[in-house]
């Protein structure tokens, strides 16, 4: 079929399947592709509303067994440089945030083996005891595979455990690549294979969770590879209806085992405009400016997009791997609305929360994005003597001296 008659198609509402997206990414020129995808965009939020959501990602452990080849965020068990948040610098993230008018943590970490799923019942029980109405989108797949292998429980009983004590959503991180080839060629097979991944959110939509879905492209992957990934999403949304909105960002290589060359700003936009055609089933999808930049990230809302993500008070991991970009509410608002859209604020359900906080009420500007400890604060917080460590290195740290001899 001719590239024409598959733009058709899309234009009509007709869903494309495999062969045709794979011409479509191929082949199609950059602008054409945006066009489907701008089209897709305005059927399905006629309203000229770009929505984003004031939050922010905690990153509570850096340690991780993991080990992925893409990752420049962890540090494995031991290491001088490994770190804990202790419940009180998260009580104090989450004072900063609602101070700002955010309303929820994106709450992810590395597979570190010395922290018990009780650790996390915990947290989210002393979170909702003390901000009962803030929200936890937290804990992407792996970590919950990890969970259940580290408690020997099904991912649908820690999923069910960690809802009990708080748990709201669980974001998409950890899917990389959806195909196994691809998985293990980043060391990331065995935190979650691809059926793993989708299994935890399966788990999840049937609990009454939402989640969120995620694409990281441009490391070892083939284009062909990257449609089986956004196929099988759409199979499983098919399926359960679960997911929110989709994010779609490039390999960040700096400082990376796997090192490389970042994809460029066309490839991220013909991407997420392929996402936005394949994914007819996904009410939204977020611009990924902390990865693309604010000003390639305004161009996606010509490209598919039609949230800006978070505010994102901090952020970890992307920039440990050289991507440092900032926008704070007013910047975002500025993007939006200079690109044609009328801004308001979300939840993590997309429910319009109202007009930009700062035009409500005085709010302090944000020209940098906060870290996950500052300097000075301590790597391991005292009450994790509290918890059972698995590793050596963790038993050792938590042995409580006998007491000395009078
Ligand atoms: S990406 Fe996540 S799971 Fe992989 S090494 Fe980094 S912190 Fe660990």
């Amino acid at each position: 079929m001719s590239i024409q008659a598959i733009a058709d198609r899309v234009r009509g509402g007709e869903r494309i399947d495999r062969d045709e997206a794979a011409a479509l990414y191929r082949n199609a020129p950059t602008l054409l592709l945006g066009a489907l995808a701008d089209g897709i965009r305005a059927r399905r939020h006629p309203e000229g509303v770009v929505t984003y959501i004031i939050d922010r990602n905690v990153n509570y452990t850096n340690v991780c067994v993991a080990r992925c080849t893409f990752c420049a965020f962890y540090r494995p068990v031991g290491s001088a440089e490994g770190y804990v948040l202790g419940f009180d610098d998260i009580f104090r993230k989450i004072d900063e945030t609602i101070e700002v008018g955010g309303e929820q943590l994106l709450l992810q970490g590395g597979h570190n083996p010395d922290l018990p799923l009780t650790w996390y019942v915990d947290l989210f029980r002393a979170i909702k005891a003390r901000y009962p109405d803030f929200r936890l989108h937290a804990l992407s797949p792996p970590e919950v595979v990890h969970l259940s292998r580290l408690s020997r429980r099904t991912p649908a009983e820690v999923i069910e455990q960690l809802v009990d004590a708080g748990l709201d959503s669980i974001p998409g991180g950890g899917a990389e690549i959806l195909v196994d080839r691809v998985r293990r060629l980043l060391n990331c097979y065995s935190k979650a294979t691809a059926d793993e991944w989708l299994d935890v959110m399966r788990a999840a939509h049937r609990a009454g969770l939402r989640t969120t879905a995620t694409m990281m492209y441009g490391s070892v992957e083939t284009p062909d590879e990257r449609l089986e990934h956004l196929f099988r999403l759409r199979d499983l949304q098919d399926e359960t209806g679960g997911f929110t909105a989709f994010i779609t960002w490039s390999y960040q290589p700096e400082h990376t085992e796997l090192a490389g060359v970042e994809a460029t700003g066309v490839e991220y936009l013909r991407t997420l405009a392929i996402a936005r055609v394949v994914l007819d089933n996904v009410d939204n999808l977020q611009a990924s400016w902390v990865t693309q930049g604010g000003k390639v990230g305004q161009l996606s809302l010509a490209f598919g997009a039609n949230d800006m993500g978070s505010v994102m008070i901090e952020e970890n991991v992307v920039r440990a791997a050289g991507a440092s970009y900032c926008m704070d509410e007013v910047e975002i608002v500025r993007n939006v609305e200079d690109a044609g859209f009328r801004a308001a604020r979300r939840n993590m359900h997309y429910d319009i929360l109202g007009e930009p906080i700062f035009r409500l009420r005085a709010v302090p500007r944000r020209f940098g994005l906060d870290v996950a400890r500052r300097d000075g604060e301590p790597l391991m917080p005292a009450e994790l003597i509290n918890y059972a460590a698995r590793s050596r290195v963790g038993k050792r740290a938590r042995q409580v001296p006998p007491p000395s001899p009078e």
